[in-house]
This record gives C-alpha cells, sequence and structure tokens, in this order.
C-alpha cells in the first residue's frame, strides 16, 4: 500500500464534543510546516538513500502538487487557527519553480513569521530575491566541512564550498541569523562536530550562525536506521564543552525544539535537537503539510488527513478551518515518549511516512 494515500475528512469536519484550541494533551497548533516538493537533488543516506529514491522512484506527478495559490489559501485559514510560524520545506524547497512567487504570497499574511529549511545548495543564486520576495530567515543543513564526508553523506558528490557559498549569500542578503543544521550519525560524520563549532564559534570569521545539532533520527521507513548509530545529544555538548566551556540557556519560547547551549566565554550558542534520548512531545505544537495537502500531526505519523480534496472540493475557508480545529483537537501524538519506552521494536513495526514527502 502507498502510505501516502490520506484519509478523507468530512466535509463538515466537526465532531461534537471537540474543544478548539488545544489537543488532547494541552498542546496549541502553533507551527506549519509545508513541504512544496518532494523531490530533492541531495540523496542524503539517512533521508533518502539512494538505494530506495532512485531512477524510477515514484515522485507525485505536478497535478497532485498544491499550487501556489492553494498553499496560500490554506496558510491563511491555519493562521486564524492560530499558527504564527510557517517554515518552508520538502524535499528541497528551492527547486520549486518561481518559490519567489509564493513567498511574496505568504510574506502578505500579517503577524507570520516565515522561514525555510534548504541544503543550501541553491542558496548563492537565490538568497537575494528571496529575501526580496519577503523571507525573513532560513535554516541551512550541513553535515561535515570536510569535503569527503559531506559529499559522503550528500550522496551526489556534492562540494561543501557550494553551501558555505551560499550561507554567505544568505547572511549579505539580511536572511540572518542563520540556523546550521548538522545531523549526527555516529561513525560516519560524529568527527566534524568539533570542527563544525570552532568554524561557527563567534570568535571566528563565521559568527553569530547558530549551529544545531541533531540526533539521527528513524523518521520513514528507509533509512535502515540502528539505534547505534545515534549519538546523544548529551555526549555532543561534553565533547564540545572540554575544548569550549558550554552553559546550559533558557528555552526562546515554550515548545522550543533545540535545547540551547552558550558558551562560557561569550562566543555565541549551539543548540542540540534530541527527539531519540529526550522526547519533547509534551511541547510540540507542530502541524505539517506534505506535497500534495495532506495534514500530519505527528512527523512519525502514518496516515495523513486529505485537505487538499477539502480545497478543490469547493468547500469555504470556515468549513475548512472548522475541520482543522477538529482534527488538532483529536490529535494525541507522542511518538517520541512512545519510542523512547520501546526502542527500536516500535521504529522498525510502523510504516512511517518519509521526511522528504512530510516536510522536515
Ligand atoms: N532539503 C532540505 C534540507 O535538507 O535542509 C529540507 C528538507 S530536510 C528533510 C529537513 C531537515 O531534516 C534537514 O535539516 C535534515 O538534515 C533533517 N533530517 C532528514 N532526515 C533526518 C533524520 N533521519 N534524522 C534527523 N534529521 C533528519
Ligand atoms: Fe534532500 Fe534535505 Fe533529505 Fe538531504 S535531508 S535528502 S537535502 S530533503
Ligand atoms: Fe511532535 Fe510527533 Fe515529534 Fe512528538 S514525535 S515531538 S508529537 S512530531
Amino acid at each position: 500500500m502507498d502510505a501516502r494515500r490520506a484519509a478523507t475528512i468530512p466535509a463538515s469536519g466537526k465532531i461534537a464534543g471537540d474543544a478548539v484550541g488545544v489537543d488532547r494533551r494541552g498542546r496549541p497548533m502553533r507551527d506549519l510546516r509545508i513541504s512544496i516538493t518532494d523531490r530533492c537533488n541531495f540523496r542524503c543516506t539517512y533521508c533518502m538513500p539512494k538505494t530506495v529514491f532512485g531512477r524510477d522512484y515514484p515522485f507525485l506527478p505536478r497535478e497532485k502538487l498544491l499550487s501556489f495559490e492553494e498553499i496560500a489559501r490554506i496558510a491563511r485559514i491555519f493562521v486564524a487557527q492560530g499558527i504564527s510560524k510557517i517554515r518552508l520545506t520538502g524535499g528541497e524547497p528551492l527547486l520549486r519553480r518561481n518559490i519567489e512567487r509564493l513567498i511574496e504570497m505568504l510574506a502578505s499574511i500579517p503577524g507570520l513569521e516565515l522561514t525555510l529549511t534548504t541544503n543550501g545548495s541553491l542558496l548563492s543564486k537565490k538568497a537575494r530575491s528571496l529575501r526580496d520576495a519577503g523571507l525573513q530567515r532560513v535554516t541551512v543543513s550541513l553535515d561535515a566541512l570536510d569535503d569527503p564526508t559531506f559529499r559522503k553523506m550528500n550522496d551526489v558528490d556534492f562540494p561543501v564550498a557550494q553551501v558555505l557559498e551560499g550561507i554567505a549569500a544568505a547572511e549579505a542578503a539580511g536572511l540572518a541569523p542563520i540556523k546550521i543544521n548538522m545531523v549526527v550519525k555516529r561513525g560516519t560524520n560524529d568527527h566534524a562536530i568539533l570542527p563544525m563549532a570552532r568554524y561557527f564559534r563567534a570568535a571566528g570569521a563565521n559568527a553569530g550562525h547558530i549551529v544545531r545539532f541533531i540526533e539521527y533520527m528513524d523518521v520513514g521507513s528507509s533509512n535502515g536506521w540502528k539505534l547505534d548509530e545515534v549519538m546523544p545529544s548529551a555526549e555532543v555538548v561534553n565533547l564540545i564543552s572540554a575544548e569550549f566551556p558550554l552553559i546550559a540557556s533558557d528555552p526562546n519560547y515554550l515548545g522550543e525544539v533545540a535545547e540551547r547551549w552558550r558558551y562560557r566565554d561569550g562566543g555565541g550558542e549551539i543548540g542540540v535537537i534530541s527527539s531519540v534520548t529526550q522526547a519533547f512531545c509534551a511541547n510540540c505544537t507542530r502541524v505539517r503539510l506534505s506535497t500534495d495537502g495532506s495534514l500530519y500531526t505527528c512527523l512519525f505519523a502514518q496516515r495523513g488527513h486529505d485537505l487538499r480534496g477539502l480545497l478543490r472540493g469547493g468547500q469555504s475557508d470556515a468549513v475548512i478551518g472548522d475541520a482543522l480545529a477538529a482534527l488538532w483537537s483529536r490529535r494525541s501524538d507522542n511518538y517520541s515518549e512512545l519510542r523512547t519506552a520501546q526502542t527500536t521494536e516500535l521504529s522498525t513495526e510502523l510504516k512511517k511516512i518519509e521526511m522528504s514527502y512530510i516536510g522536515g
């Protein structure tokens, strides 16, 4: 079965007794991630391994993708339901043609924080036009600074220098402070942690960017995840702290995914994202919209809810808004907490949705 098939949402969207605003665990809906393409020019081994995402992989046909008009409409409806931040992602979002037009449309929604996650490969060409269109910030994924390791992880032989140029272009265009995401896979790129910390520390030439070290997660069903390849964030913090002492910092806001650590000498900060060793489901305010318009209330969900059907079926904004509120009020997801309790069995038993489709 294609796990991307979504459940149909009844037009009224309502179920008697639904409480609007928070889910069953009392969490509000605040952040929306929209995957605007399921395609990517990289084949990161932890996300889109070549063995699965090869030449004949059935990527979505154009007519199944939400159009920019549909994305902008649904974004407004989400904002009316409490969303205050939208992150465009994918796949590689900068591969979607004329993305600047979509950004302009979203940037015109009042009070919305608008950001994007990219592998940085096209950023040196696009940073200025993205900023001009109204993008506020970017997060760039970068798994190592040394070329052999970086090329091995992206698995398409892409050079690190071009991503660094992209980061510099984003800074020059005013998209800073830039967050740099590094997924740490033990035995593959853990040797790249310290060089990364040194390079982006405030004392260096590349000051002001915040590196976030991410635990390798069991997203999707194709990356062959094993627990022993996860390097716990506590180890990352200890490793960096031995060279540059770190102090724990308070979160910027409720539901912040990264745990913040400041350099004791004033050299800026790093973040660690520990979804495997320290589940943060209790404060999870995130919702995801897949490339073809299905809504997922958890990164590890097995089934989405078909919003595209409602958008194309002539339903009013009010009806769709009610459907969103109803879906959220029924949400009780806490996959990472369960995985922590049951470790790998849960991960291998479930058929999960791929991150490139659901939006990282
Ligand atoms: N292509 C863009 C990029 O790489 O930044 C956006 C999409 S990507 C799916 C979003 C983020 O998910 C990236 O920072 C990536 O490193 C992260 N990611 C993908 N697979 C992961 C995994 N198995 N564990 C942890 N993070 C992962
Ligand atoms: Fe592409 Fe991003 Fe996944 Fe890497 S992490 S394969 S760049 S979508
Ligand atoms: Fe949120 Fe699901 Fe991740 Fe828990 S596992 S933090 S509920 S997305």
